[in-house]
């Protein structure tokens, strides 16, 4: 049974922010009973339940109220506000920290033998994306007329499948670029986790938790500078 007085916070179950995430909640004092493939774990310490989730999730679950917090990275967090917006569906929520940790990349790259020229290289060409929204708003932005193909994996090999003439994808150290015979052109978009609150009022009780616990992570990446 989920209980509502007490604060939940959506955490990605497995992956790249999982990690740290945890560690940061430990770091503040939330201790945590974390048992193998289940959704929910409840703090031993603290009013304080986790959703343990895919991280695609987490934005919609903190706009819909279902979670009170969530650690996400920008670049998941603004594709599903802006794939929401479109669809006029609730897309609001509040920023409380930016985060030290997750940063990463969100660029175009091309195969090797594509010849980058700037933007305009890229006029009517197609582009593979798990974030055919933050995609779509930067070539608007840019005036360029592309069109963004929609794969929720592999990307990095849609060109030489022949699904696309080049991809837009994360990157932090390039060697999936390389590994794949690509070559990053330009960045359009710069990430890093960050910590969201649900929009409106939180219960008096949450509030007061959340307002103990923010100070300690300001603490806590003060403590890493
Ligand atoms: P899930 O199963 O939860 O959907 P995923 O495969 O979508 O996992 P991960 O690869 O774990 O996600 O990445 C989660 C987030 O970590 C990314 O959305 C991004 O914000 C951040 N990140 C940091 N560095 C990288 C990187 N080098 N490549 C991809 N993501 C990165
Ligand atoms: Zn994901």
């Amino acid at each position: 049974m989920t209980d509502s007085t007490r604060l939940r916070i959506a955490v990605q179950k497995k992956g790249r922010l999982s990690d740290e995430s945890l560690k940061l909640l430990k770091a503040i004092g939330v201790k945590l009973s974390i048992r193998d493939r289940l959704l929910i774990a409840h703090s031993t310490n603290l009013p304080i339940d986790l959703l343990l989730v895919r991280d695609d999730d987490i934005p919609g679950l903190v706009m819909d109220g279902i979670a009170d917090l969530g650690f996400i990275g920008e670049n998941e967090l603004e594709e599903k506000m802006l794939e929401r917006q479109a669809a006029n569906e609730p897309a609001e929520y509040q920023l409380l920290k930016r985060l030290e940790y997750g940063g990463c990349r969100l660029s175009i790259a091309v195969p090797n033998e594509f010849d980058y020229k700037g933007l305009e290289s890229f006029e009517g060409k197609r582009i593979a994306t798990t974030y055919p929204q933050l995609l779509k708003r930067y070539l608007q932005e840019n005036n360029v007329n592309a069109s963004p193909v929609m794969l929720t994996g592999s990307v990095e090999v849609a060109p030489r499948a022949g699904i696309a003439d080049a991809i837009c994808d994360l990157v932090s150290t390039g060697a999936t670029l390389e590994a794949n015979g690509l070559y990053e052109a330009i960045e359009i978009f710069q990430s890093k986790a960050v910590l969201i609150q649900k929009d409106g009022a939180l219960e008096e009780n949450k509030q007061e938790l959340v307002d103990t616990l923010l100070p300690r992570i300001n603490g806590v990446m003060q403590a890493k500078e």
